[in-house]
């Protein structure tokens, strides 16, 4: 069972608007995990790219999404990231949940100054898959296996930090979560938001691979007791299962929807498709939803050629 679940970041709320984001210092959620928010706030990004640091002093720092390659913010984590006699640059190791550009190119800069402070801090993850777009191309140092565990620990084996790698594709091919075993958290990248909604964007992205990680990612936390997930946008979420309950509810709902508007309009395209069922979703958002609407249809296509679906 997770040592302890009580987080410092209340705010269940609805999210501040992005320019009151905290960006310019870390928020201390736990006493072992750090979030600092890029300063990219966005239609896509919500109030910014949040990179955590899991660890201490002590056992050194893990860093989970750097971000952009603002070097500004990477300054900033690089100087979170404290040894215990409070200069910083204490970092074994860089992760990226997947390889979008609001995630992963701030990785090489943090690596180059480390370096450059005599540390070596590898970046792992998942290269991105074949299918991923020009400007979403990720190479690891290491690639992370399904399961594998990073563990910070003092030299005495005390206070550990164990991050678990849990590949989790839809969003992107090639997507990991992490679960803090010791605290029951999980860090959900982009598989899971708080106040925007995922975009599923084929062929990198694929909606029935998406349902299948929401389903693993229900399995990790009941079997963990994870209460809160720690989004890459947005604030902390309490009550892990029921979020992913919603979100998946949510998917449901919309690809009924859209199956619904397919069935009354067969000789349709997407294009005619969209406004019928995104009708209750702002128009200003609809070119991102048609990505996720193509993901639903090839889905739905899916589902009736393989005889799961009336
Ligand atoms: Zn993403």
């Amino acid at each position: 069972m997770p040592r302890h679940s009580q987080i410092l970041d209340s705010a269940a709320g609805p999210l501040p608007a992005p320019t009151d984001w905290q960006t310019l210092e870390p928020v201390a959620l736990l006493r072992n995990v750090l979030r600092l928010t890029a300063p990219n706030p966005g239609f896509m990004t919500g109030p910014g790219t949040n990179s955590y640091l899991v660890g201490d002093a002590h056992t050194g720092f893990i860093a989970i999404d750097p971000g952009p390659a603002d070097a500004d913010h990477v300054a900033r984590l690089w100087a979170a990231a404290t040894h215990p006699g409070g200069s910083g640059g204490n970092l074994r190791l860089i992760v990226c949940t997947h390889s979008h550009a609001d995630h992963s190119p701030g990785a090489a800069p943090l690596q180059a100054l480390c370096a450059h402070a005599g540390v070596q801090a590898p970046i792992v993850g998942l290269a991105s898959a074949p299918t991923a777009r020009a400007n979403s191309q990720f190479v690891p140092d290491a690639a992370l296996a399904h399961g594998q565990r990073l563990v910070l620990s003092r030299l005495s084996g005390q206070d550990s930090h164990t991050l678990q790698a849990i590949h989790t594709p839809g969003h992107a091919a090639n997507h990991v979560c992490l679960l803090l075993e010791e605290d029951g958290l999980l860090f959900s990248g982009d598989h899971i938001l708080n106040g925007s909604t995922t975009v599923i964007d084929p062929p990198d992205g694929h909606m029935g691979h998406y349902l299948d990680s929401l389903d693993l990612l229900h399995q990790t936390c009941t079997a963990h007791g994870v209460q809160f997930i720690l989004p890459a946008h947005g604030h902390a979420m309490p009550d892990a299962l029921g979020a992913i309950a919603h979100l998946k509810a949510h998917r449901l709902t919309r690809e009924a929807k859209i199956a619904a508007v397919m069935q009354a309009n067969p000789n349709g395209d997407p294009d005619q498709w969209l406004p019928l069922a995104y009708d209750d979703v702002n128009p200003r958002l609809w070119p991102v939803a048609k990505r996720s609407l193509l993901a639903h249809v090839e889905h739905i296509q899916w589902l009736q050629s393989s005889g799961r679906a009336a």
